[in-house]
């Protein structure tokens, strides 16, 4: 069974998704942890609160790399490590993290090079060789209390794997 038969999030288009809850967004990014496999760099766009880490727990889930309850925030850790049978995914939140210098020290590039390696990051996009070299761009944006509208920006053949 499909995501579309298990929660009521709609596509909108090839790539765009609105959501109307957390565990509806954890299911889309159950989905979406098929397309990711055998991607490299994904920056998680949105304000805070916006949904990235919510985002990140069903991801985890689709790759069986760690449960929703598993994952948590990496504010104050930076990165946290999940290992599935296929991909090892990388949380990385910078946040807190201001120069180029600072984001030197967390020795992003072996995660890149490392094989298999899925490196989702929030705040990415304050850097703009993150922004340059991302392979795909996920966009959270608050619609209202519940609802958040998704989306999905890479190479059209990445999208058209997409659900
Ligand atoms: P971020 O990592 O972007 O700062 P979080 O994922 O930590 O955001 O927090 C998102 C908050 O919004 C959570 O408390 C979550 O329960 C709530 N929320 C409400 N509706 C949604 C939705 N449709 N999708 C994701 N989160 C939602
Ligand atoms: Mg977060």
């Amino acid at each position: 069974m499909g995501w579309r038969e298990r929660s009521t999030h709609q596509r909108m288009s090839a790539h765009e998704y609105i959501t109307h809850s957390a565990d509806e967004t954890i299911a889309l990014g159950r989905e979406l942890a098929a397309t990711l496999k055998g991607v490299c760099m994904v920056i998680l766009r949105g304000d805070l609160g916006a949904g990235k880490t919510t985002l990140v727990k069903g991801i985890a889930e689709g790759l069986q790399a760690a449960s929703q309850e598993d994952v948590t925030s990496p504010t104050f850790t930076l990165i946290h490590e999940y290992r599935g049978p296929e991909v090892n995914l990388y949380h990385v939140d910078l946040y807190r993290i201001e120069t180029e210098r600072e984001l030197a020290t967390l020795g992003l590039d072996e995660l890149f090079a490392e094989d298999g390696s899925l490196v989702l990051l929030e705040w990415g996009e304050k850097f703009p060789r993150l922004a340059k070299e991302r392979d795909v761009e996920i966009a959270i944006e608050r619609w209202g209390e519940m609802e958040r509208k998704i989306t999905l920006d890479a190479k059209s053949s990445l999208l058209a794997k997409t659900p």
